[in-house]
């Protein structure tokens, strides 16, 4: 249910609803628009009718079903897009499209500093590295673990760019946690329902990444798993699916941005890297991604992709990243967006 508040609720009226709604052992959440607050109370759907005797307290302007199966994530409780805060001067959700960039793994401290230094000099305001690594295949190199992250924390103190790491399982979630500004669920996560719960009980922002076999309402119930924890700042990842196409690593499904962007007030980014898979791919991509109404994307970018520990083959150089975000300067522009 969603219980609307009156513009001119006071503080004392909606502690008052908090209360009401925990006594009806539902949890409530708060969500702040606009123009008003509403609340979220989440919980058992079968005895949901009880919550209507809440219409009647004072400060409450409505009560009413969330339809949808995922509450906090549906546009029902906010229209406006959330904006969530990385840092004291970067945001994601507004007018400002954002930017993540860097190698897949995180391999050497020159390979990280190089990248960070290239990528902040062409304009990405986030920088990528996996230092934990959810590989297919065990025998491959499963990244530097907290060496990784020692080395992410050294690239943002060189060049203040904040970063963005993979949270592999909840046992190590604490850790990369000190390190990283913001916390990847990857692909292969997205229904690791356990890990979902471990990071919606941080404070960290989420980038959620959509599993390659998920529709878009099972992306939004994992999504839902990080903002019934608590945890509302959650950003959600379009990387590709698994089709029957094999001429490119996955099909990048951009249909998914504007769908999404209807359905949840969470902001949407997109991957052309694992979306596609080839270098090559990676700049049309993008462009069609902010066409769509993307937030920001995450390019994968090396200095010697030739011999990356991963994802070589869809990792841009430096160059030819940086001639990406000079044309895509002009798509932001022409999608009414900055960057
Ligand atoms: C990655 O970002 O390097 C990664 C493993 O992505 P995904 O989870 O989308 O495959
Ligand atoms: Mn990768």
């Amino acid at each position: 249910m969603i219980i609307v508040m009156k513009s001119g609720a006071v503080k004392k009226d909606k502690e008052e609803v908090l209360q009401r709604v925990r006594e009806l052992g539902y949890q409530p959440h708060v969500i702040h628009g606009s123009t008003r607050d509403v609340i979220g109370a989440v919980g058992d759907e079968r005895g949901k009718a009880v919550l209507q005797s809440i219409e009647s307290m004072h400060g409450v302007e409505s009560v009413v079903p969330i339809l949808q199966p995922y509450k906090l994530a549906s546009k029902e409780v906010k229209r406006e897009t959330s904006i969530i805060p990385i840092t004291d001067t970067l945001s994601i959700g507004g007018k400002e499209m954002v930017v993540m960039a860097g190698p897949c793994s995180v391999e050497t401290e020159e390979q990280i500093i190089a990248s960070a230094m290239a990528v902040k000099e062409a304009g990405a305001q986030v920088l990528r590295g996996g230092a934990f690594k959810p590989r297919t295949s065990p025998y491959s190199f499963q990244g530097l673990e907290e060496e990784g992250l020692k080395l992410l924390a050294k690239a943002r103190e060189l060049t203040g760019l904040p970063v963005v790491t993979e949270v592999v399982n909840p046992e190590t979630a604490d850790l990369v946690a000190e390190y990283a500004d913001i916390l990847q669920i990857g692909a292969r996560n997205a229904q690791n329902f356990a890990l979902l719960k471990k990071v919606g009980q941080l404070t960290k922002p989420v980038l959620l990444k959509r599993g390659m076999s998920m529709t878009i309402q099972e992306f939004l119930m994992s999504a839902e798993y990080i903002l019934s924890e608590g945890n509302q700042k959650v950003i959600l990842c379009e990387r590709g699916i698994r089709t029957f196409e094999t001429a490119t690593r996955n099909t990048l499904d951009l249909s998914a941005i504007p769908v999404l962007k209807e359905k949840t007030h969470l902001p949407v980014i997109a991957d052309p890297s694992h979306g596609t898979g080839h270098y090559q791919y990676v700049a049309p991509m993008a462009f069609a991604a902010v066409a769509a109404g993307a937030d920001g994307l995450i390019v994968e970018v090396h200095p010697d992709p030739e011999h990356a520990s991963s994802d070589g083959p869809q990792s841009l150089k430096p160059k030819k990243f940086a001639g990406m975000m000079t044309r895509l300067k002009r798509f932001a522009e022409a999608s009414d967006r900055l960057l």
